[in-house]
């Protein structure tokens, strides 16, 4: 491997552990749930998600899951 992607590599993971340089503006995420999969969209600030709970509540275990695993990259919503 050459010296410039061993240095990027480096730089990746050193970027790795700096979780506020990424700020995540939209993504699509299918979410294996204890019954069913559900399908999780973020674009800009705003959540939907597939399942029951969220269609009344508008925040369910999948968005607030997803909420804490990119902790840090995606503004949280307030907490209920
Ligand atoms: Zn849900």
């Amino acid at each position: 491997m050459d010296n410039g992607m061993i240095g990027k590599i480096e730089k990746a993971k050193r970027y790795a552990q700096e979780r506020t340089r990424i700020h995540f503006d939209a993504l699509t995420v299918t979410f294996e749930g204890d019954n069913n999969p559900h399908t999780v969209h973020y674009d800009h600030g705003t959540w939907t998600c597939d399942c029951d709970f969220f269609q009344t509540r508008g925040r369910c275990c999948h968005t607030m899951a997803i909420e804490i695993v990119l902790e840090g990259m995606i503004p949280v919503a307030e907490k209920v």
